[in-house]
């Protein structure tokens, strides 16, 4: 599977720090609109049946030893253990944690229909279960899937062999009626582009089943993207993808829109005297639910003009192709979220935000995030983000030495006071959902929104 993969540190690094250009944000401010809980990503490991190009080894393999159940189980007990001490000074409204098992491909590892199992029948109290999967277990699982997970996130691969894609297609065929919640990432493949927008168009809108166009590798240079290069397994991999302007222009075209309906959404909601700061379960899973048959013809007879326009476009020649960064993001969970304008001091709800710039912002990753990786012994408080108290970034400590995690947690959270995580990266990847603010003036209501009984030291 892929959402956004943990790559490589100096990668991460290089990326981070090697674009110029500024975009910065046009607001000052970044709340979810009703999605408070943290979600807890569990790597279980590399091991996977694709090898797409845009994934480097170090984030999937076809040889890396399955983690025995034992393993998981201890990891379970930590992630347990971290999740109550923040629990302890959530303020009103939190739901259960989410954990979401991710790889690798998590589904592929023998040891793994039992573990969810157990996690399932003993963790109740605390945690939802979601599975993040490249789709292709055996159907004979389907069952299963429908009774562990909460919510399905698929990501479809167009370098995949055709059985699985095929095999993809028929679980969520399944999928679609049964599943509390299902969403696609379609990653969008430059060079397989028409491929991308036919399922979306031929086979994800016809069938109702959420979708989110994810570029590739939206974290590469303005400028220069990253070409091809050779990976630490020797692999030729190409993790950033370039998109000629049409393409970006169907991008942008995609998400105005979704801006575009959450607002309409927000002003409904608004006359149904619901506001967007209620914790009430208005979930933006229902604001992606396909229900207006008329909306989804619109939606294809539009997305087939422009199909043909694009084609003109490229055929007229002379387009150079770019990375997407420039567009600015979405939550990777396709969240709405809510942003301050900082002229109007305006609160809107928005789907993509036109900015990923926040170094220097006070942020609540570590509220709302938490990554491990069990291959690796790898603890994080995200992914690609790696902030950590200090204002530096990288893991927050080993899953073989979880007692000093839960240790150094209980010493930051000592005589009811905390410190808040100030932004390190130029740029932020799938932490936008996590509410952030540019001053700790700002910052102040957010914290006092989420936390109870404890000081944010800002
Ligand atoms: S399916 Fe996911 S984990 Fe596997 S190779 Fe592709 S991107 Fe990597
Ligand atoms: S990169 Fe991390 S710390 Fe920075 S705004 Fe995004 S989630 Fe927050």
């Amino acid at each position: 599977m892929f959402v956004v993969k943990y790559v490589i540190l100096q990668t991460i690094t290089s990326l981070h720090n090697g674009h110029k250009m500024e975009n910065k944000p046009s607001f000052d401010a970044l709340d979810l609109v009703n999605h408070n809980k943290m979600m807890i990503i569990w790597d279980t490991g590399p091991r996977c049946n694709f090898d797409c190009t845009y994934c480097t080894d170090y984030m999937h393999d076809n040889h890396s030893p399955h983690p025995s159940l034992e393993e998981l189980l201890k990891t379970a007990d930590f992630v347990n253990k971290y999740y109550e001490r923040y629990k302890k000074f959530h303020g009103p409204g939190w739901d259960k944690a989410s954990i979401s098992f991710t790889g690798g491909e998590p589904t592929v590892n023998p040891n793994f229909w039992k573990f969810v199992d157990y996690m399932y029948n003993n963790y109740d109290e605390n945690f939802k279960l979601g599975l993040t999967t490249n789709g292709t277990w055996h159907p004979k699982h389907h069952d299963k899937v429908i009774k562990y997970f909460k919510g399905v996130t698929v990501s479809y691969h167009t370098e995949g062999a055709q059985l699985l894609k095929d095999r993809c297609k028929e679980n969520l065929l399944l999928l679609k009626d049964d599943a509390n919640w299902i969403t696609v990432n379609v990653m969008m493949h430059t060079d397989n582009w028409d491929e991308c927008v036919e399922l979306i168009d031929d086979f994800l809108i016809p069938n109702k089943i959420n979708y989110t166009p994810r570029v590739i590798g939206d974290s590469g240079d303005y400028e220069k993207g990253t070409d091809w290069f050779k990976d630490t397994g020797g692999k030729m991999r190409r993790i950033t993808h370039f998109y000629e302007p049409w393409k970006l222009d169907w991008l942008r075209e995609h998400w105005a829109k979704q801006n575009q309906e959450a607002k309409e959404r927000a002003v409904a909601r608004e006359k149904a005297k619901v506001k967007s700061t209620d914790f009430k379960d208005l979930s933006n899973e229902d604001d992606r639910t396909f229900t207006d048959e008329d909306k989804i013809k619109a939606l294809i007879k539009n997305r087939l003009a422009t199909k043909k326009e694009t084609v003109t476009d490229e055929q007229q020649g002379n387009v150079k192709a770019e990375s997407a960064r420039k567009l600015g993001r979405m939550c990777c969970g396709g969240r709405t979220l809510c942003t301050k304008d900082r002229n109007t001091n305006k609160w809107d709800n928005i789907k993509f935000a036109n900015s990923t710039e926040f170094k220097g912002w006070k942020c609540m990753v570590n509220w709302f995030f938490l990554h491990i990786e069990q291959g690796r012994d790898t603890v994080l408080h995200h992914q690609t983000c790696q902030a950590r108290f200090d204002g530096t970034t990288g893991p927050i400590g080993k899953l073989s030495e979880s007692d000093k995690i839960l240790e150094e947690l209980d010493a930051r959270m000592a005589g009811g006071k905390m410190p808040v995580i100030t932004c390190p990266n130029n740029l932020c990847g799938c932490g936008m959902c996590v509410p952030k603010a540019e001053t700790p003036a700002l910052m102040q209501p957010l914290w006092d929104k989420y936390t109870e009984n404890l000081v944010g030291e800002m």
